[in-house]
């Protein structure tokens, strides 16, 4: 089945929304296409909030934001991209007010906003509140009131429908490869321009916060079509996971004043970040847990610590972080009112992704040439505004912000413009790809093959990293892929088959995998998230640069390109 659009979006969490929202405003016909029932996107999981410098609850400044997300990113993100972010920031979340969002108020009405790990006042003085918030549901506010907006405005929703490939006319993106998971029939998506929303992909990694659709497509897809991503060795570990099962404890925790225990009881962040302490940023926390775990320090002797919440009291917690407070006393049968949490690292958000300019543009190389047709936006893209680690609440920011930019632009390019041709097997593609999985008499399972990957990943390439584990990740990773190759499934049915579409991810998360262990293998320095315990130093003279990798019929290949450094000079971080 062919259907015509000016714009398909792959992707319904906020960023695919957002850009919909946009597009369909400047009359574009918009089709959103999402594996998932898009109201199920894991941008309805995102709890502590959204970063902007509105001045509601004290004196705050873009320059601010800007500066602490820049300090954040260990001085890799774009400073151009950073001010776009931090400067927009309020009218975003003033708009998003508009079309509906039911924001949290203070006692004047305004939009309430809470403190979140680096983000402070005056260039790092003191914790500031910067976050904006629907008490821990703000992820699902934003979703349900952008869903509605779209289906108001007429985007048409092509749900539980997992996109294959994306299609080019004379290197003119004109669309992509998908089918119907309720059917197993291909459907092809035919635009003038196409945008990638398509997330993240924790799942690569054993502990998670995300949900199970976050497997690397998008990223997967853009390499196929020999499109580089970059940065893909900062992945991010939060460090408030739910001991064992990975789920998400918000920093917004301990913004309302949890602290994080060792097994003596210490509150330990005072050690490793004497101003913020247990909001210092992501990357500093997790190795914190995890040197306090290596040094004896975890609770009992064990690879946890504890988050005591126990000082915010039962109404606030109830008030304010009721999400969490549920899911803390479902998963673990206790009471954080009263009983203190076992937490440990978990795999969060990945830093890189495909490269794109302050438009959403999606670059092919170090030189910046684009593809036209081509956008990407949200997690799956990097602007980049995170650079080697992001601060919490500068995600939804940044897909609110790009968003409009990325929908803005995919509108006027459409605008006006022709379809170009579709490749002959456009559908073909989609047939061959699912059949020869189905007819495949091999007698390897997806789900062992997952679950080797996911080991190894968090084996040899989470918080600590060292070249020698990388080599051998790399290698085990390749063994996996030989192996893909022979992979059967018990189930042959085209409806709903489930092992069919985990077959799928499997092969995308391999393969972004290998991208983010090639890329941590070459950066040899410590920087944000990825810090190698044989060069733990950061080294901005050889690596003040964001990594470009690509996969070329010779494996992985990786390239460099310079940072945009435009107000602040690297320093060394303290906080
Ligand atoms: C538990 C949790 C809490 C968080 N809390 C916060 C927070 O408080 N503040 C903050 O700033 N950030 C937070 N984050 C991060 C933030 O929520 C995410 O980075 C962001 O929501 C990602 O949005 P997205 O639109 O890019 O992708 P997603 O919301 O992940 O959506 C991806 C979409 O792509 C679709 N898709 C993927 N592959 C395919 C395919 N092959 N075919 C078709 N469709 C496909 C999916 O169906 C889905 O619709 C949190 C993240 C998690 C996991």
């Amino acid at each position: 089945m062919i259907h015509e659009y000016d714009v398909v979006i792959i992707g319904g969490g906020i960023a695919g929304l957002y850009t919909a929202l946009t597009a369909a405003q400047r009359s574009c016909r918009v089709a959103l296409v999402s594996k998932v029932h898009v109201t199920r996107s894991h941008s309805v999981a995102a709890q502590g909030g959204i970063a902007a410098s509105l001045g509601n609850e004290e004196e705050d400044h873009w320059e601010w934001h800007m500066y602490d997300t820049v300090k954040g990113s260990d001085y890799l993100a774009d400073q151009d991209a950073t001010e776009i972010l931090a400067k927009e920031a309020p009218e975003a979340v003033i708009t998003l007010e508009h079309l509906g969002v039911s924001f949290s108020r203070n006692k004047q009405g305004k939009i309430e906003q809470r403190r979140f790990g680096g983000h402070t006042r005056n260039y790092g003085e003191s914790p500031v509140k910067r976050a904006c918030y629907v008490s821990d549901r703000t992820g699902r506010a934003i979703m349900d009131t952008l869903y509605d907006r779209c289906q108001a405005i007429g985007v048409d929703m092509f749900n539980e429908v997992f996109a294959l490939q994306l299609l080019f006319s004379n290197n003119l993106c004109c669309g992509v490869a998908a089918y119907d998971i309720a059917s197993g029939i291909p459907q092809v998506f035919h635009a003038k321009a196409v945008v990638l929303a398509t997330g993240g992909c924790g799942k690569i990694f054993k502990t998670s916060s995300n949900g199970f659709s976050s497997t690397g497509d998008g990223l997967a897809l853009a390499l196929d079509s020999m499109i580089p991503l970059e940065d893909m060795e900062f992945v991010q570990f939060h460090p408030t996971g739910i001991n064992g099962l990975g789920i998400l404890i918000s920093e917004a925790a301990r913004a309302e004043g949890g602290i994080l225990r060792n097994g003596l009881g210490e509150q330990f962040m005072g050690r490793y970040a004497p101003t913020l302490k247990d909001l210092a940023p992501r990357d500093i926390i997790s190795r914190a847990i995890l040197t306090e775990i290596k040094d004896g320090k975890g609770i009992d002797g064990k690879d946890f610590v504890h988050l005591d919440l126990q000082g915010i009291g039962k109404e606030n917690l109830a008030q304010k972080l009721p999400e969490i407070s549920s899911f803390i006393k479902t998963y673990l049968g206790i009471d954080p009112a009263e009983q203190l949490v076992p937490v440990a690292p978990t795999c969060h958000y990945i830093m890189g992704g495909i490269p794109t300019d302050n438009e959403g543009r999606v670059l092919a190389d170090e030189r910046g040439t684009t593809y036209p047709g081509l956008y990407a936006v949200g997690e799956c893209a990097c602007v980049s505004v995170h650079g080697a680690n992001r601060l919490g609440c500068n995600s939804l920011i940044d897909l609110v912000v790009f968003g409009q930019r990325t929908g803005q632009n995919a509108a006027a390019y459409a605008t006006g413009k022709n379809l170009a041709p579709l490749p002959q097997q456009a559908e073909s593609v989609v047939v061959d790809k699912i059949t020869s999985l189905l007819d495949s008499k091999g007698n390897e399972h997806a789900a062992t093959l997952r679950a080797e990957m996911q080991r190894l990943m968090t084996e040899k390439c989470s918080v600590f990293r060292n070249g020698e584990e990388l080599k051998k990740a790399l290698d085990e990773l390749k063994q996996l892929q030989k192996r893909y190759m022979c992979i059967g499934l018990s189930s042959k049915g085209r409806v709903f088959n489930c092992e069919l579409e985990e077959a799928l991810e499997l092969a995308n998360m391999l393969k972004t995998a290998e991208a983010i262990v090639y890329s941590a293998l070459q950066r040899t320095e410590s920087r944000g998230a990825h810090f190698r315990s044989d060069y733990p130093e950061r080294n901005d003279e050889a690596w003040l640069k964001h990594t470009l990798i690509a996969l070329t019929s010779k494996g992985m290949r990786a390239t460099y390109k310079p940072v945009s450094t435009t107000k602040f000079t690297p320093q060394k971080r303290r906080y």
